[in-house]
């Protein structure tokens, strides 16, 4: 049957196909990379379901390059699809990221596209950038022979999908190859791209090549033999110590879990002793994924039980403020059969998880003291997301506080301060931390409520992401001093300039109370006050009310 892709799958189409070309090698790593996440599935459903009889020492990727042909396949026995699986996954995009994948793609210099595909899940379609015609032949482990699927297309507007008979479960991608393409066909090419990105993959990855054998006499010809070799070491790098392994490791492996295509900002490598014995390489990426604050599958933190892949996107492993966090965590400590329900009553798993959460924090911490500009691009990715554990874990509340950095009164634009810092500056009559919310930093850093702090020389953090109001909420005090908004009730003032704003009150009581008067409906009191330098007047929120900010925000909720 002949269907049409997604709209936005064929724009994606002609895009990889017209303009990727300046990295065609990555196409071997994204396919072997789907393989071997599928064995990685269909090795960890046979734990549960004994019908599968998946027999592990067999599990593998096989390479085959056909010169006659012109085709180049990856055939793997891991987990296959269903006719309604291809569709779903191969049909149309279902990431929420494609989109904007398409414009960024659109607007950007072709040597940075590449790195693009990985980072919006649409690793597969890379195979155009070699191919003009691929064949997918797979069959889902959980269905009979006959419902083997054949899905083709010569990546353009459409691709057909037919029922075929396929003996063994397990996906096979026949590429065929482009004339300009025909590298790939080159048994030292191969082993080359096999080597630089997938060499740490856990299954054999193997090619037929030709072996010469010694003469046997003089006169004899040489004897050429077909021998399958395994092209991969298979050494699963977290398990290394951090002296073995190289950058160029790192990179890699960080891309295959993540699949994020730069390169991390933080590599976290560890062997927690002791109690509980387990191997970690957690990794921070560089930037925020489009949907990061969406309910959604991503990869996060694999969970492997002594070097057997169990699961990815293991919850229980990090907290929900950290789920920015990927990488692998590998105990010796769980049995091979867990499940995502034992998990979450699991002691291991807890105490695996706090260990976690106080690395993640020291190290971020220690960036912030060594590397503050750094720090600074980490804060505007994921900042957000580290201010829900504030008032989410009691327990790291004040680790997660020495995190925190603002915008002020102080900073330029788009750079911070941290509360250390702040209090380092306070003039010594400065008693405690003011902050401003509001929508932007332009909405409020020429604020009328600014202005007496600043003739007294105080700083003033700005508070200016939503979530900010309800940090506050949690956060009351830092170092001893008490974190108030500007917009809520006095400045703290000398006897005689209270005096004197009483007698304005005093003097100025009619005028007042007819403003009030017409006001009535809106506010709770006029009055004259010491805030002001140059602007007339300003709202002021009571000491014990909502925040305007806050009040901004249920409005948008109309509450
Ligand atoms: P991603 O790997 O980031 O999800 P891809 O475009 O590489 O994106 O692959 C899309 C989806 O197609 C995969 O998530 C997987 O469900 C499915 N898929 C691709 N290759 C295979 C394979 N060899 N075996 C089973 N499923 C596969
Ligand atoms: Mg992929």
């Amino acid at each position: 049957m002949e269907k049409q892709f997604q709209t936005e799958v064929s724009e994606l189409l002609k895009l990889v196909i017209n303009s990727l070309y300046s990295n065609r090698d990555i196409f071997l790593r994204e396919l072997v990379s789907n393989s071997s996440d599928a064995i990685d599935k269909v090795r960890f459903n046979s734990l549960s379901d004994k019908s599968l009889a998946v027999e592990s020492d067999e599990l593998k990727i096989k390479l085959i390059a056909d010169k006659d042909k012109k085709t180049f396949t990856v055939i793997d026995n891991g987990v296959g699809m269903t006719e309604a699986e291809v569709e779903e996954n191969i049909g149309t995009i279902a990431h929420s990221g494609t989109k904007s994948f398409v414009e960024k793609l659109q607007s950007s210099k072709e040597e940075n596209a590449p790195d693009l595909i990985g980072q919006f899940g649409v690793g597969f379609y890379s195979a155009f950038m070699v191919a003009d015609k691929v064949d997918v032949y797979t069959r889902s482990a959980a269905v009979d022979a006959s419902e083997g699927v054949h899905w083709h297309s010569e990546g353009t507007g459409s691709y057909t999908i037919e029922k075929t008979d396929l003996a063994e479960h397990g996906t096979k991608i026949v590429l065929h190859l482009k004339e300009d393409a025909e590298e790939f066909l080159e048994e030292w090419k191969i082993r080359k791209i096999v080597k630089t990105y997938s060499d740490f993959l856990s299954y054999p990855i193997t090619m037929d090549v030709e072996k010469t054998l010694p003469k046997a006499d003089e006169d004899s010809e040489p004897e050429v033999k077909i021998e399958e070799e395994t092209l991969n070491s298979m050494k699963a790098i977290w398990t290394k110590s951090k002296s073995d392994v190289t950058e160029e490791e790192y990179s890699e492996f960080y891309r295959h879990v993540s699949h994020d295509h730069q390169e991390p900002a933080e590599i976290i490598h560890y062997r927690a002793e002791g109690n509980l014995e387990f191997d970690s390489l957690l990794f921070i990426p560089e930037r925020a994924p489009s949907d990061m604050f969406m309910q959604q599958e991503n990869k996060g933190v694999c969970l492997y039980v002594k070097r057997v892949f169990i699961m990815d996107n293991c919850k229980e492993l990090v907290p929900d403020y950290l789920r920015f966090v990927k990488g692998v965590v590998d105990s010796a400590d769980l049995p091979l059969n867990v499940s995502r329900e034992i998990l979450q009553e699991d002691r291991v798993i807890r105490t695996i998880r706090k260990n976690i959460v106080k690395k993640v924090i020291s190290t971020l911490k220690k960036t912030k003291n060594k590397d503050f500009d750094k720090y600074s691009k980490f804060w505007a990715e994921f900042g957000k997301v580290i201010k829900e554990g504030i008032s989410n874990d009691w327990e790291n509340k004040d680790k997660l506080t020495e995190l925190l950095v603002f915008e002020s009164s102080s900073t330029e634009a788009g750079k911070f301060t941290s509360l250390d810092d702040y209090v380092k500056r306070m003039p010594e009559d400065q008693k405690e931390i003011y902050y401003i919310t509001g929508l932007s930093r332009a909405a409020v850093q020429n604020s009328p409520q600014l202005e007496a702090f600043k003739k007294k020389g105080y700083e003033v953090l700005f508070f200016i992401d939503p979530i900010d109001e309800w940090v506050t909420q949690s956060l009351t005090e830092f170092d001893g001093k008490a974190l108030k908004s500007v917009a809520k009730g006095d400045l703290d003032l000398d006897e005689k300039e209270k005096e004197e704003l009483e007698k304005e009150n005093e003097n100025f009581k009619t005028p007042l109370e007819s403003i009030q008067k017409v006001l009535d409906e809106d506010i709770k009191e006029v009055r004259f006050s010491s805030r002001l330098t140059d602007s007339p007047c300003c709202l002021v929120a009571d000491e014990n009310g909502m925040g305007v900010n806050m009040e901004n925000i249920f409005k948008a909720m109309n509450q």
